[in-house]
């Protein structure tokens, strides 16, 4: 079945074929394998016209969220994301619920693109949250909006953003700021090093590993909500062979479950940024 599902992606000379519809699919037909533990839903409809299906697996108390392809040409991530919601259809977490958004950004997984064609042009998803150190107009893109109302009304209270291609998994604050301490970094450092038992990433804070980024989803749903929010950055390429999309989907998919499984209960009650912007602040160039 994970080679059903892989296969989706790649074609015998390795480049990607898998569109939206195929993801769908693939989707529908993991939910009526295991009807009883998972429903299709959408979560709202994108620039695109299309609707952004999501997986509702299991129907506890505590509600998680597994979101993959912000980033359009980062398809190694909806792999990742379409082996969880199996693994957890067919194993849900008990007292959980668990949402997976497979494909966030419609237009630009079709078009293998980082960006998303809006009627606001094209952008880059995770830039088009609201933060603390933002200066443009959020929520450019119905499909961003679309997910920062669904978290709300689910009250989400963890969620993993998927990416590819660097091998870590970060936590808060990851935006313009030298100030990047939160009061919850004891119980992130946990939570990561949770994640990262079977992929032996690098855990660390999403700026001082990565890059600072303003906008983006995972510092959003903790400044906002106080959702344990981490992001998942997978695999060493944008453009993962089969076998390697199947090394990324057994090394995350344990460690996603461990993180939803061992993260609080509740979200995070002190989560506000009391720090300085630093608007000035070079930013690495390179893409994740
Ligand atoms: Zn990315």
């Amino acid at each position: 079945m994970l080679e059903l599902i892989l296969s989706l992606f790649i074609t015998p000379s390795n480049a990607p074929v898998s569109n939206y519809s195929t993801v769908v699919t693939t989707l529908q037909r993991i939910q009526a394998e295991n009807p009883t533990t998972s429903q299709m839903i959408d979560i709202g409809v994108s620039d695109s016209g299309q609707n952004i299906v999501a997986l509702k697996i299991g129907d506890g108390e505590t509600a998680d969220l597994i979101v993959a392809t912000h980033h359009g040409n980062e398809y190694g991530s909806t792999a990742v994301a379409m082996g969880a919601a199996e693994a957890f259809a067919k194993n849900p977490i008990k007292g959980h619920t668990v949402y997976v958004v497979p494909v966030l950004n419609i237009s630009g997984f079709d078009a293998r693109s980082r960006y998303e064609r809006t009627s606001n042009g094209s952008l880059d998803q995770n830039r088009d949250y609201p933060g603390p150190c933002i200066t443009g107009k959020p929520f450019k893109s119905k499909a961003t909006k679309a997910l920062a109302d669904f978290i709300a009304k689910a009250n989400i209270v963890s969620s993993a953003t998927l990416h590819t291609h660097w091998p870590a998994v970060l936590y808060p604050w990851g935006f313009s700021t030298n100030d990047v301490s939160t009061k919850d970094d004891a119980t992130f450092i946990q939570l990561s090093k949770d994640a990262v038992v079977e992929s032996g990433y690098d855990v660390g804070n999403s700026k001082e590993l990565l890059y600072a980024a303003d906008g983006a989803f995972e510092d959003y749903a903790y400044w906002q909500h106080g959702i344990w929010s981490l992001l998942f950055e997978m695999g060493t390429t944008h453009t993962p062979s089969e076998s390697q999309m199947k090394q990324m989907v057994e090394v995350n998919v344990p460690g996603l479950r461990r993180f939803l499984e061992n993260a609080p209960k509740q979200r995070a009650a002190d989560h506000a940024f009391t720090g300085k912007c630093d608007r000035n602040m070079i930013q690495r160039t390179h893409l994740e």
